[in-house]
Parts: C-alpha cells; structure tokens; sequence
C-alpha cells in the first residue's frame, strides 16, 4: 500500500538545540517508517533569525536588502543541514536542500519576496528515491539566482507552498505549542485548543497575534490544503485548519458559536473630522499614504451630517508619526476641520463562522465589556469577526471578560 505524502514544518523553538533537532529527526523518521514519503521544511534555531539582524545593524545602519537576504537564509540552511545529518546518524537516507533546490521561486522583493512558482522536480525525484527530503523553509530565489527570504515567520508559507505543489495530502506544521487556542494562554489561563477551525476563522486568528503566518493561510485556502497545527514536543492532536464545507458533524453542532477571541497591542488611530462629502475625498487620503508605506488597518466613516463626514482610521503604533506628517498636508488639501492622532490603544476581537448572519452576538459582547467596565473606542466587523478599540491597558481584561462571556472555556 502507497503511503502519503507529507509535508511537515518545524519551528524556530522545535529545532532550537542539537536535542531538539535530534528529537524531531525521530519523528520524521516515524512519519517515513511508518510509510509517507516525508518533506520536512525547518525553520532557523530558535532566535538565530534576530540574532543575524543584530549582527548586521552591528555592521551597517541600514544594510542593503540583498546583502541581508544572503546573510538571513543562512539560518535556516544551518537547520536544514544539521538535520539531514541527525537523520543519517538513525539510519534514515534524508537529504537537504535549500530554498533554490527545492524549486522555490520568488520575485525580487528582498525580505518579503513572494513566491511566483514552486517546481518541485527535484524534491520528487528524491522522494522516489526514498529519502526523507529536508527543506530550509523561508528562502527563495529569484531568476538572477539571487537568494530572497519571504518575510519573518514564513517557513510557514514554504511549508505551505511545497504541500500544495506537491498535492501533499496536508501540511503539519509543528511548533511550541499545542495547536490553536481560543485565546492567548499566556492571558486567559482557562484558555483551550479547538479541535478544528476553518481557514476563514485561522485568518482572523493568525492577524490577531495567534501563530501561523498569515499568507501561508491564504493560500493553504486557495489551494485547500488542508494544515494540521500542533506540538512537535508532545502527541496532542492539535488543531486542524481546513476548508469549512469539509467541517465534520462535531464542528458543525457548534457553527453558533465563537471559537476564538483575539487581541493586538500596539494600535493606534487617527481621525479626519468634517471631511466634505463628495467624490474622491478617501482616495485624496488614503493613495499618499499607501505611497508613503503606511499601513492602514481599519477604516471606519460615519454617515455624514450636513455634508461633512469622520473618518477614523487605524495604524500600527510605531506609524502614528509617520501617518500623521503624511495624511495632515491631505487633510487641509481636501478642506478637512482637523486631524488627530492617538496611539496607546488595543484591539479585542470574536471570532467565529457561526456568527454570521446571528444580530447577538455584537450585543453580547458589548455587554460583557461593559460589565468590565472597557469603554469601546471603534467598532468594526468583518462576516466573521466583531473588533473593539480599546484602550491598552485594558486589553488583557477585555479578552478574559469575553472569554467567560462566550464560555469558550468549555469543551465543544
Ligand atoms: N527564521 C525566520 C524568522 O524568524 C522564518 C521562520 O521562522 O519562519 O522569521
Ligand atoms: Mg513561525
């Protein structure tokens, strides 16, 4: 009987030390002796990724995006090798190649390139070979045979990328912890692992601060693969993210629930008062800001009164300078009453499918934050997803109170 084939992912903290690398050679070795054909994609050991940063600003202020993709890749490469040879050392034929070997091609964008094909010839002429094929994950190349790196966290989006060109049945990417948790543990300590989510639901999860990075989630869903996250220090199940229509009875029983609450620090907001309400006036705003790099989050407009509208906005806190010196020129351009700036301020959020389409759940969660007395500085949602502004220093209150207020605590 023909095994699967299956694609594997080892963090940064999995293969932290000889140890850990030697505990994850066993098991790749299982997954091969118990018949798969094995791609195992590693990250580079433990804070290695910093580390090199540090090095290089110890170097040069502002070191040249090439020169830092090269310098970078070399972590993961160190993990790649050393685990090939922690495969041999038990008797397992494994190979390693780096990012360029495995097919992995990208454009040019130094430190955040994107994929634009895997070809993944020789990671299959090894496995008929019967070798375990070990991949150094967050590396790429591009047609010059330059080396990229795909953005911090993105073994993930190779591991990802390799499944989906190899038809792999799905991707198990192992970590530190035990799958995905309705909530930050290290915050709410009744937190749990849910069973499964959908890859709608782990989008929402992983851009709030929940692990995964977010690009290999969009495309495990273009291409449904599905992805299984969990420890790579224990046997527990984990948490498998996959395409909702696949959802099995159990998952569906609980559709009228939330599954998750999520929360990011470091927000803050800027707010446009008695813009002129004509045509063009948010693309005046927002066109120079996307120039200028600012990243903007949540856009909210109120309905206007007597032609004038607000339009409040969200960056991350560190842009709050940066997008203000930017959009204040656009503001008094556009004939805008003011323009003002907060940072300091927090994000909860529900997550769940079950919500849609179901008016109580906002009312819920307004009143449990309420009762923990969090004033609501900006509300958005999304389908699937319900968002509070909040101010920092009550965010960590404001995830337990909706925690206990959803009872996520609970088993499904
Ligand atoms: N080593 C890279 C980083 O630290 C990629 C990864 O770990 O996924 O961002
Ligand atoms: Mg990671």
């Amino acid at each position: 009987m023909e095994g699967a084939l299956l694609v594997q992912k080892y963090g940064g903290t999995s293969v932290g030390d000889a140890e850990r690398i030697r505990n994850v050679a066993g098991r790749i070795a299982a997954a091969h002796a118990g018949g798969n054909k094995v791609v195992a994609v590693v990250s580079a050991m433990g804070k290695t990724t910093d580390d090199l940063i540090d090095l290089a600003e110890s170097i040069a202020r502002d070191p040249a995006p090439r020169d830092l993709d090269l310098l970078l890749s070399t972590g993961e490469t160190i993990s790649c090798a050393l685990m090939a040879m922690a495969l041999r050392e038990i008797g397992v034929d494994a190979v390693a190649l780096g990012g360029g070997q495995a097919g992995i091609r990208t454009d040019a964008v130094h430190g955040r390139a994107s994929i634009v094909a895997v070809d993944p010839k020789r990671v299959r002429a090894e496995l008929d070979r019967g070798r375990v094929v070990i991949v150094a994950g967050f590396q790429g190349f591009t047609e010059e045979l330059d080396v990229t790196t795909l953005g911090r966290g993105a073994s993930d989006l190779t591991a990802v990328a390799m499944a989906a060109a190899l038809g792999a049945e799905r991707c198990e990417v192992y970590t530190d912890v035990e799958g995905i948790f309705t909530a930050d543990p290290r915050v709410v300590p009744d937190a749990r692992v849910l069973r499964e989510v959908s890859y709608e639901e782990m989008l929402e999860l992983a851009s709030y601060g929940a692990k995964m990075q977010p690009r290999s989630i969009e495309l495990a869903a273009r291409y449904q693969t599905p992805v299984l996250v969990a420890s790579s220090m224990s046997d527990a199940p984990g948490t498998l993210i996959h395409g909702a229509a696949e959802r099995t009875a159990a998952a569906m029983e609980i559709r009228n629930k939330v599954n998750g609450v999520t929360y990011e620090r470091g927000v803050a907001r800027i707010t446009v008062r008695a813009v002129p309400d004509r045509p063009g006036v948010a693309a005046a705003l927002f066109t120079p800001l996307a120039d200028a790099g600012v990243s903007v989050d949540t856009i909210v407009q109120n309905a206007s009164a007597e032609r004038l509208t607000d339009l409040s906005f969200t960056v991350d806190g560190p842009e709050l300078a940066r997008g203000l010196e930017v959009a204040r020129p656009v503001a008094a351009e556009i004939g805008a009453a003011d323009i003002a700036g907060r940072g300091g301020l927090g994000s909860v959020s529900i997550v769940g499918t079950g919500m849609q389409n179901a008016p109580g759940y906002a009312a819920r969660m307004f009143r449990a934050l309420h009762q923990a007395e969090v004033n609501i500085e900006m509300i958005t949602t999304s389908q699937i997803r319900i968002t509070c502004l909040v101010d920092e220093s009550q965010v960590e209150r404001a995830v337990r109170a909706l925690h206990d207020a959803f009872e996520l605590a609970q088993e499904e």
